[in-house]
């Protein structure tokens, strides 16, 4: 499986340092700032005559509260293998669902080159950990708890060294560039990153590319 013509970039919101992101079926946190980043991120781009797709597991799927999904102004594409299709399109509510990432991301490439600005991969752990010999990108949100002591619960996690060993991070100016100017980004801090408090925790909005 390689990436084609239609860029893929894994988005994930981690808690450092060990890369957790999911506990029981979902968020370890709840940050609204956080998710507004990831909702602008993944509907807006920069060609106002495309969209782009999400694919994400099942199971994050699954997590999504019925009410908000499909998510809004995307391609949503969900994988599992109890699928029978490789690609069926339900045009009208914009949902796909495909029996592999590698049926889903082909269908993508072969027919919807013209219409997608980008793949974003949008969870969760499993599906995560298949991509990264296909992904161009990863916007990885780093979360920190202002409290050591106050680490959530976590099962679910990125896997840092396969990430570390291909990809490297950027300045915040190349992560600036790369998303669509209508995406909000706090003030940079005194390190000139893009970081934010919010609850009891500190995040960073961040971009790796391919080495
Ligand atoms: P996933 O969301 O990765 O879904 C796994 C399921 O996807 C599998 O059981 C399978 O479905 C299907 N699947 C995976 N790979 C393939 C493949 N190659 N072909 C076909 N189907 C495939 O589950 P996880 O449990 O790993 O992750 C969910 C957790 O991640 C939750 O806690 C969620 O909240 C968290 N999350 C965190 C994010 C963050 O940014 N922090 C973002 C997104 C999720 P089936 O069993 O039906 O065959």
């Amino acid at each position: 499986m390689t990436g084609g013509k239609i860029p893929v970039v894994g988005i994930v919101a981690c808690l450092q340092p060990d890369m957790g992101i999911g506990f029981l079926g979902g968020l370890p946190w709840r940050l609204p700032n956080e998710m507004k980043y990831f909702r602008q991120v993944t509907s807006l781009t920069k060609d106002s005559s495309k969209k782009n797709a999400v694919i994400m597991g099942r199971k994050t799927w699954e997590s999504i509260p019925p009410k908000f999904r499909p998510l809004p102004n995307r391609m949503n594409v969900i994988i599992s293998r109890s699928f029978q299709d490789d690609f069926a399109h339900d045009k009208e509510r914009s949902i796909v669902r495909s029996n592999s990432l590698a049926n889903a991301l082909t269908n993508l490439e072969n027919n919807f080159q013209e219409h997608l600005e980008r793949i974003y991969v949008i969870g969760g752990g499993e599906v995560y950990n298949q991509i990264f010999s296909i992904t161009d990108h990863w916007l990885i949100t780093k979360i920190n708890a202002l409290d050591k002591n106050a680490i959530p619960a976590m099962d679910t996690f990125l896997d840092a060294k396969k990430l570390m060993e291909a990809f490297s991070e950027q300045c915040p100016a190349q992560l600036k560039e790369f998303l669509p100017p209508k995406v909000e980004l706090p003030e940079t801090d005194s390190d000139q990153r893009y970081s934010q408090e919010e609850k009891d925790y500190h995040f960073e909005f961040t971009l790796y590319n391919r080495k």
